[in-house]
């Protein structure tokens, strides 16, 4: 468990583990159609010691057809009642429990036989399955950035006391975690969290004034579900980023900065007090964090393509410009203010991107949305999980009522 991991990690002699040990490693994902889910299935068709016990999706019943007749999961759960009743009737000729709604995406989270919980789902939904997992002693290897955001300092404590393990999966949090692997947590000066800058890195606001939808959709490096390409191309994405690094590695908005790598090449650093900066490279695939959080501690073998150190003759640096693209100053504003401020902040971003998914806004509107949920509210301190979802709830009718 990473927040308390760097006392756990001196005692275990350098290994952020909770000492369990694994032949076959069971894996149950929520969100097992998306960019991450899918890519969680290649690493457990490629290792014969996964076997996938549990998956979810919200509406993409054909794809979880496929995958449940493929893996042979225990259960499978969808969001709607009358999806589920289909996919019943679709895997009629296999012996697999079909769930729905909230209750199911909690029975596939904490599924009995289940050793590790890869949460693949997107946005602020994954809060309560993921706390029931931890309560049921699951590892977590974490994508949904949006709960550690919102919950974090609900969930990293919860985790401390069942003793289980919070494992990113976002790249950049595994190459910081990776970089930290034989170091001391109060040796660190300060992490390095590097952003692509997107597709508009450049580019000033007249310009963001008129980009649609398509050209916010073209990552130049990452190919993502559509909510984190817009993320990435406004930085909020980002700024959740900082958000989520300062719950998992437990350091100071101060000591974390952001620092713009065009080529996607460096996916993070951290720079210890002997001024020493320890970084890890490699090409764009998510497939590597994936595997690193299941099969951590060990590396694995993975197909890929890798950095040609012959043909790569620079790797380009540039300060983050946080005046255009105001997701990162939302981001550090939010923590600033703490409580409930980041509730706020996701929750707004969620509303607003799926408002310009749906084009229904325009792209800067997404920051002017977001402003206006920051500004009106009043922060609730230490919000429990009820307030927290009253609080998306509050700024979700506030942005229907307005746009
Ligand atoms: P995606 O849109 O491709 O997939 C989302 C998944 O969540 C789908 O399987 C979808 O069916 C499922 N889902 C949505 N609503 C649901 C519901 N109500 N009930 C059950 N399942 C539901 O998203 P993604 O790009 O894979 O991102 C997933 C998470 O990982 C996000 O939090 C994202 O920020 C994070 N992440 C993604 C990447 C990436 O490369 N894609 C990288 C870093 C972090
Ligand atoms: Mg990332």
């Amino acid at each position: 468990m990473l927040y308390i991991s760097f006392k756990q990690y001196i005692q275990h002699g350098g290994c952020l583990h909770n000492g369990k040990g694994y032949d076959m490693k069971n894996v149950a994902i929520i969100g097992s159609t998306g960019s991450i889910g899918t890519q969680t299935l290649e690493i457990a068709r490629a290792n014969k010691d996964i076997n996938i016990c549990a998956l979810s999706c919200g509406s993409n019943i054909e794809l979880i057809e496929k995958q449940a007749r493929e893996f042979k999961p225990d259960i499978v759960g969808v969001w709607s009642r009358e999806d589920a009743g289909r996919l019943k009737l679709a895997l009629a000729d296999m012996d697999i429990t079909v769930v729905w709604g909230m209750d199911g995406l909690i029975q596939i989270a904490e599924y009995k036989t289940s050793d590790i919980l890869v949460t693949a789902i997107v946005g602020m939904i994954g809060i309560r399955p993921t706390i029931a997992a931890i309560k049921a002693g699951k590892d977590i290897a974490l994508a949904n950035k949006e709960t550690l955001v919102t919950a974090g300092h609900i969930i990293m404590p919860l985790a401390g006391e069942c003793g289980v393990s919070i494992l990113p999966v976002d790249s950049e949090h595994s190459a910081i975690f990776q970089s930290l692997q034989g170091n001391k947590h109060g040796d660190i000066a300060k992490i390095l969290l590097t952003a692509s800058g997107g597709p508009f890195r450049g580019k000033d606001r007249e310009f963001l004034k008129n980009v649609t939808l398509s050209d916010a959709l073209k990552h130049p490096n990452w190919s993502m579900g559509r909510k984190i390409t817009i993320d990435s191309a406004t930085m909020v994405n980002k700024g959740l980023e900082v958000i989520e690094a300062k719950w998992l590695f437990h350091v100071p908005p101060e000591n974390i900065q952001v620092v713009v790598q065009p080529q996607s090449i460096i996916h993070s650093m951290v720079e210890y007090k002997d001024g020493a900066v320890i970084a890890q490279l490699g090409t764009p695939d998510m497939k590597l964090p994936i595997q690193y959080a299941l099969f951590y501690p060990d590396r694995r073998y993975l197909a890929g393509d890798r950095l040609d150190f012959e043909k790569l003759t620079s790797i380009a640096i540039e300060k983050p410009d946080m005046d255009t693209f105001l997701g990162l100053r939302f981001a550090y504003e939010a923590i600033e203010k703490g409580g409930s401020m980041p509730t706020v902040l996701n929750a707004a971003n969620e509303k607003a991107v799926s408002l310009f998914l749906s084009e229904k806004i325009r792209f800067l509107d997404i920051y002017e949305i977001i402003r206006e949920c920051m500004d009106r509210h009043r922060v609730i301190e230490n919000p429990d999980i009820d307030s927290i979802l009253e609080t998306e709830k509050c700024v979700y009718d506030y942005i229907e009522s307005r746009w």
